[in-house]
């Protein structure tokens, strides 16, 4: 099954076959190739050299495949920015990563501390390339990566092709535990979940995929662009995810596959017109699902919704449910099934104490395979991943979740750090004491909620506390509720017991 072991060996597209359209454009794999050699040309004019970080900070947008390819083909490895993100957010992966360049989208680019920022807008591209490569200089008194592009355009990077052990991805994550730490996903673990997703799912150039997961996170990058590559098979972009707008496009192309979160699919629902004539292929991962969502968008679409388990570390899929199967449910708490473990990968339950579980017995679910990364930048590594979440495997091996042991917040896929909204608030001159958890939402499943006790005499409002975390905080980020309290449960030796506030 293992056909490519990095992700430029991934790019199989001929010249003349369509990579992705956006809105009305499409790009073909040639120039994919071309322009990424040029971008590749490019950063290594900035000097960037093997081993570097570019920072890339775009929504779905055609831009992403050349800035991916073009990085691997300079030899660097790529650290995506949610477009959400505030400017002190961004800093944080900046840091850390030690990124040189930040490729970022027209109008996000202040505050931004690298040694070189390129912008670029979303509508290029959506007049014919040639003719954006005779590279108008705009005059944001940034590097345009348009410009870049022209003055590149026909070189060739001379950077050594990258190792499979490389690190193709750097993607912040909480984690389990902790601030945001970058998981090195190698060039190994791209092309192996690529393959996964081509294999496991069946996919063949006769598919169309509908690229409406954010190509910032894991699940865009290898469900989209990298399975794209190898497929390979052409990309329906959304610059920005709009029900109606995915709708018209999915029929306009007949786009036969997707991967989203379930907020996507319950959007789609709720749209009264459109249909999915072509779509077979549909898988949902991120965030659980429920039952009634799937039946209810098969009885109106057609497609079986699939579910697909994974985290970051996992480099997208670690399960998912075959794609000739149906999850099973689990009788007691009416879950589906995350799926069985893919290819070569080997997942447990695990006690308290680390010693495996029997079947049916709920515990944390670890996982070993050839997605696992080997380990967090600049931190130790680990053979084994311990996900975080809690769940049991029932006796034909399907994996199902219960809960998390990890205080990690889920919106709708988006993850939610605790520590990082609470760190926010602390910075209230009123806040004495805060502590941040999940509560249930009917759209997103869960939402962010902070319990706030305040200075004596203060007259600050929940309301008030929530204005002050905008602009610091990205939007899913942001507490939707705050309560005041007088006083926050602690254990005995005075810690915030979070989990006391968890409903
Ligand atoms: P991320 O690192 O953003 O991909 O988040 C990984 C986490 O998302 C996992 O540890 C799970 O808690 C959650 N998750 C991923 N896929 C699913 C799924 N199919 N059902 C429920 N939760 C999921």
């Amino acid at each position: 099954m293992l056909d490519a072991r990095t992700g430029l060996e991934l790019l199989r597209g001929a010249p003349e076959d369509i990579a992705l359209w956006y809105f009305e454009t499409a790009l073909t794999w040639g120039e994919v190739d071309r322009l990424s050699d040029a971008f590749a040309a490019g950063l290594a004019s900035l000097g960037v050299v093997p081993g570097d970080r570019i920072a890339v900070q775009l929504q779905n947008m055609p831009q992403w495949l050349l800035a991916l390819v073009g990085a691997w083909k300079a030899g660097a490895a790529v650290v995506p920015v949610n477009p959400m993100y505030t400017p002190r957010e961004r800093a944080v992966l900046l840091d850390d990563s030690g990124a040189r360049v930040l490729l970022v989208l027209e109008g996000l680019e202040d505050g931004a501390q690298v040694e070189h920022v390129i912008t670029t807008s979303p509508l290029d591209y959506l007049d014919e390339v040639p003719r954006q490569l005779a590279g108008v200089e705009r005059n944001t008194g940034e590097l345009d990566l348009n410009a870049l592009l022209a003055r590149h355009d026909g070189q060739r990077p001379d950077a050594p092709a990258p190792a499979p052990a490389d690190v193709a991805l750097l993607t912040y994550t909480s984690g389990t535990t902790g601030p945001p730490k970058g998981a090195m996903n190698t060039h190994a673990n791209v092309a192996f979940n690529a393959q996964t997703y081509r294999d496991w799912i069946g996919l063949t150039s006769d598919d169309i995929a509908l690229a409406i997961a954010p190509l910032f996170h894991i699940t865009g990058l290898v469900g989209h662009l990298a399975v794209g590559m190898l497929t390979p098979m052409p990309l329906v972009l959304a610059y920005r995810f709009d029900a109606a707008e995915t709708l018209r496009l999915a029929e306009r192309h007949g786009a036969t596959f997707t991967i989203a979160a379930i907020t996507a699919f319950i959007a789609l629902l709720r749209e009264e017109q459109g249909e999915l004539p072509k779509l077979t292929k549909a898988y949902s991962g991120g965030a659980p699902i429920a039952p009634a969502v799937v039946e209810a968008f098969e009885r109106r679409f057609g497609a079986y919704i699939h579910n697909i388990y994974g985290l970051t570390e996992t480099t997208s899929p670690s399960h998912a449910v075959p794609f000739s199967r149906r999850a099973p449910v689990d009788p007691s708490t009416g879950a589906l099934s995350v799926g069985v473990p893919v290819f070569d990968t080997v997942s447990r339950i695990v006690g308290e104490d680390g010693a495996e579980l029997p079947v049916g017995e709920i515990g944390e679910i670890v996982t070993r395979g050839p997605q696992v990364v080997p380990g967090y930048w600049r931190l130790d590594g680990f053979d084994e991943l311990a996900t975080g979440d809690v769940g049991f495997m029932d006796a034909d091996g399907w994996f199902y979740l219960v809960d998390r042991k990890k205080d990690q917040i889920n919106a709708a896929g988006y993850k939610v750090w605790p520590r990082e909204v609470e760190d926010v608030l602390y910075e209230h001159p009123d806040v004495v004491e805060v502590a941040v958890v999940g509560v249930p939402d009917e759209y997103r499943g869960e939402t962010v909620k902070a319990f706030v006790s305040l200075a004596s005499g203060s007259t600050v409002t929940p309301d008030e506390l929530i204005e002050f975390a905008r602009g610091r905080l990205a939007a899913f980020k942001r507490p939707r509720q705050v309560e005041l309290v007088d006083e926050l449960p602690k254990t005995a030796t005075g810690k915030i017991l979070r989990r006391a506030l968890r409903p």
